[in-house]
């Protein structure tokens, strides 16, 4: 009987111990979880709290009861303190203070990663919350509901930032956003980034850039921000944006190797470098389809896939992460962003020679009502011809998930941008055109690669 013991509930835990569970039915896997909320949707978190999910119990993507029916053993409300990877141990905090020593012959560590809380807020701040857990997400709703607070500063300019900028609009709070680095969404260039800014301000949010939050303090029952240069800000409710860091302090102290940001060093298989232990999600690095080597891009979608295949080989299979290319798509208010590969900037940086353009075209067949311009940009490789990367923008009914979704397959298989031209894509007049607008953008990146005579 192999004893499976997986540290944490989340994404990459959960995937860890479904798949672990069907290679190895016989196998007994036991999740170990710090909270009370095991397989919790923490991507849906903002549009609970923008109130377009009524009921937080919706979020959970399995209940604790679907988990236990699969075989799996939960472990809520603890937390692990220490792996003894030569005893095969992992020491586990009681509810009640008492620890127990787990014995395992597989262990997967799924942490995931924490919100960064700047110094300039420390937790004892009241009303001024960062949002990672379930919990967290509670906090803020009952900083909404209790004392109905009409503003709020979100600190932080990220894809979270701006979902939360959405959600708080929605519940009713004039928000103002500070943008870091003079920059919102910075997984994109700046001509998208400046479509976001615009969709921001149509619906009443303020981007602020070029000062620094240095303390906050209570008065009178707001929330002052002291920001440099010389500005104050005054809120209800503080929302810290202010990005994650990989949660591999366990790990570490237990000699696993960590490499980029902190992140726990793993193989292509999801192993570590101690004999028995795996990694996954947050706290793990990440291969890189396109760059071939690991990165840190902590992602959902990366998460369940690496959690699979930790749960395959920790079970006895010989699985591989394939790579991640930071696929994303984000939904501020009535605009879509998404993003796959790399941006001009980081194919400059890794040697390429990129070529970019960006079109705008209608979504579908202008005769069509509804149509809407999509804002596609493409990087290539101008020697080889390679697709590097997409973004695209645009209505949030414009198929801009669909279409990013291609452009990420072929980017998979390693393809030309050329070679999108020969792709059989669908077409109708209300959805899209004879070449779809992926394809339109890579004839005009053929065109500016070989200007016509
Ligand atoms: C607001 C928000 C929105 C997001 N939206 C998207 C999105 O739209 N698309 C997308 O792809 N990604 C999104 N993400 C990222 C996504 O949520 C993460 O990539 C994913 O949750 C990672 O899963 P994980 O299992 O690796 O780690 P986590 O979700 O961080 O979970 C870690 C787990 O480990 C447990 N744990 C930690 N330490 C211990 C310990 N010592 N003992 C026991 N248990 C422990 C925790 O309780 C938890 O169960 C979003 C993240 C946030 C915060």
């Amino acid at each position: 009987l192999r004893r499976i013991l997986i540290i944490g509930g989340s994404d990459a835990g959960t995937s860890a111990a479904l798949r672990a569970r069907e290679v190895d039915p016989a196998a007994r896997v036991t999740m170990v979880v710090a909270d009370r909320y095991p397989n919790y949707s923490i991507c849906g978190l903002p549009f609970y709290l923008s109130g377009e999910v009524g009921d937080w119990h919706a979020l959970a993507h399995r209940t604790a009861s679907e988990l236990e029916g699969h075989g799996i053993e939960l472990l809520l409300e603890r937390r692990a303190a220490a792996i003894d990877p030569a005893g095969r141990t992992v020491t586990v905090a009681g509810r009640r203070g008492r620890a127990a020593r787990l014995p395992y012959d597989r262990l997967i560590v799924g942490t995931g990663a924490v919100a960064v809380r700047p110094a300039f807020a420390p937790p004892e701040v009241a009303d001024a919350f960062s949002l990672r857990w379930m919990d967290d997400a509670h906090a803020v709703k009952g900083a909404l509901a209790g004392r109905r607070p009409d503003s709020a500063v979100i600190v932080g300019s990220g894809y979270i930032g701006v979902e939360m900028a959405d959600a708080l609009t929605r519940a009713g709070l004039k928000v103002r956003m500070l943008a870091r680095r003079g920059e919102v969404l910075r997984t994109i260039d700046p001509p998208l980034q400046r479509l976001v800014r615009a969709e921001l301000q149509r619906n009443g949010v303020e981007v602020i850039d070029g000062i620094e939050p240095g303390a906050v303090e209570s008065r009178d029952g707001k929330l002052v921000l002291r920001c440099s240069p010389r500005e104050s800000l005054e809120a209800d409710l503080v929302l810290l944006a202010t990005g994650a860091m990989p949660e591999s302090s366990l790990a570490r102290a237990a000699g696993l190797e960590t490499g980029i940001r902190g992140a726990i060093r793993v193989g292509r298989g999801m192993e570590t470098g101690v004999e028995g232990i795996w990694a996954a999600g947050d706290c793990a690095e990440t291969w890189h389809a396109l760059l071939l080597r690991p990165v840190y891009l902590p992602l959902g979608t990366t998460a369940h896939k690496q959690g699979r295949v930790a749960g395959e080989n920790a079970a006895g299979g010989a699985a591989e992460f394939a790579g991640s290319l930071g696929t994303q798509v984000v939904k501020i208010f009535e605009l879509v962003v998404a993003r796959t590969g790399l941006k001009e900037s980081e194919a400059l940086a890794e040697g390429f020679e990129p070529l970019t353009i960006q079109i705008e075209t209608p979504d579908h067949k202008a005769y069509y009502p509804g149509a809407t311009p999509l804002h596609i940009r493409l990087v290539g490789d101008r020697p080889s011809g390679r697709l590097l990367g997409a973004q695209i923008a645009g209505d949030r009914r414009a198929e801009i998930a669909k279409r990013i979704d291609i452009l990420a397959t072929a980017l998979f298989h390693g393809m030309t941008v050329g070679g999108l031209l020969d792709l059989d894509l669908s077409y109708t007049p209300p959805l899209s055109a004879q070449w779809d607008p992926v394809q339109a953008a890579a004839l005009a990146w053929l065109g500016a690669r070989t200007p016509a005579r």
